[in-house]
């Protein structure tokens, strides 16, 4: 075989990071750098990388998955211009549209997941912000499922005060607070244009000053290169997002995202693993998506996964938990 200086090149490239090295330094507490990261992105021998993350995983995290569950409790009619989102207001989508999810029904299907081994939920809602009035709604919904479940349960409001955050811990002493940061900073403004990964900062920055733990993630998929894919993760990182849902996009039907392709397996499963490097104790949560990967989700879940959102999506039908639960068994998690 003939080589010419490119490929040779991009030999060198590949042959540059070790991952039995960088494996065993993640697990002494290293943290993995962006320039790694996007080595990592290259390795040729991928079924390594995805045993090495799996490995990480199952160092730091054991063998539980955790699971956890949402409402969409205010749906749609969003002022922001999202462009994966079927929420937004600025597209023409076809979704049920409410102001407030009705209060029993969102409490029974809470407790449903419950008793199938789901341990936290939260309520989600549209929008830029959120009212006080809608807090006050919440609130009895937040009771109404700790009384009932035992689980405990969390927030995903959208950008919110530190006031609100507050009130929220006081009363319902929510456990994390939800804002993805959704992709790489670098890519966001190319997604949307009404607000900025520095006001999402912002909101995370106020649940930690109240004792919140953070949940943050993004999508995958949405035309992001593989080197915005590392950065996506750093960022996470340094904003110590303890959980990470990983959602896969699913193309929404009147969003300018319709037509995009479903990425390959490939990266998919890179992107996991990359995940695991560079956030090692997260969890990372399979989320919104996942159905598309059906058929591959079991080396997803050895290339670094160990939490899963489970039940419906937002505005979309999800998975079937106690099917979910068997699956995951099989792949030799305990729930
Ligand atoms: S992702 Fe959130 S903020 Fe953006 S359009 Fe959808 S509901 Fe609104």
């Amino acid at each position: 075989m003939i080589f010419n200086s490119a490929s040779l090149r991009e030999i060198n490239m590949t042959n540059m990071i070790n991952i039995q090295e960088l494996k065993e330094k993640v697990l002494k507490g290293y943290k993995v750098t962006f320039e790694e990261g996007v080595e990592l992105t290259k390795v040729t021998n991928k079924d390594e990388l995805y045993q090495a993350a799996d490995e990480i995983r199952l160092h730091f995290c054991g063998n539980k998955m955790d699971l956890c569950s949402i409402t969409n409790a205010k749906s749609g009619r969003c002022s922001e211009d999202c462009k994966w989102c079927s929420q937004s207001g600025h597209y023409k989508t076809n979704i049920e549209e409410y102001e407030i999810v009705d209060r029993e029904e969102a409490v029974r299907i809470a407790v449903a997941g419950a008793q199938k081994g789901v341990k936290r939920h939260g309520l989600v809602t549209s929008g830029r912000t959120v009212s006080n009035k809608t807090i006050e709604q919440l609130i009895p919904i937040f009771k109404d499922i700790k009384a009932q479940s035992k689980m405990s349960v969390c927030a995903s409001l959208g950008l919110v005060t530190e006031a609100q955050l507050q009130r929220l811990k006081d009363e319902v002493n929510i456990e994390h607070y939800h804002c993805n940061l959704e992709t790489a900073p670098s890519y966001f403004p190319s997604l949307c244009t009404t607000h900025t990964i520095a006001e999402k900062k912002q909101t995370i920055a106020y649940a930690k000053n109240v004792g919140l733990k953070i949940c943050s993630g993004g999508i995958i998929g949405m035309g992001e290169s593989m080197e915005q894919r590392v950065e996506f993760a750093i960022a996470l990182r340094d904003i110590e997002a303890q959980s990470i849902p990983i959602n896969i996009l699913s193309p929404v039907k009147g969003t300018p995202l319709e037509n995009t392709k479903l990425i390959s397996e490939e990266e998919i499963l890179t992107t996991i693993a990359i995940f695991r490097f560079i956030n090692p104790k997260a969890y990372l949560r399979f989320a919104g998506g996942r159905l598309q990967i059906k058929h591959f989700q079991d080396k997803a879940l050895h290339a670094g996964i160990n939490a899963a959102l489970t039940g419906d999506y937002l505005t979309t039908v999800g998975s079937n938990t106690e099917e979910d639960v068997r699956d995951f068994k099989a792949s030799g998690f305990e729930i």
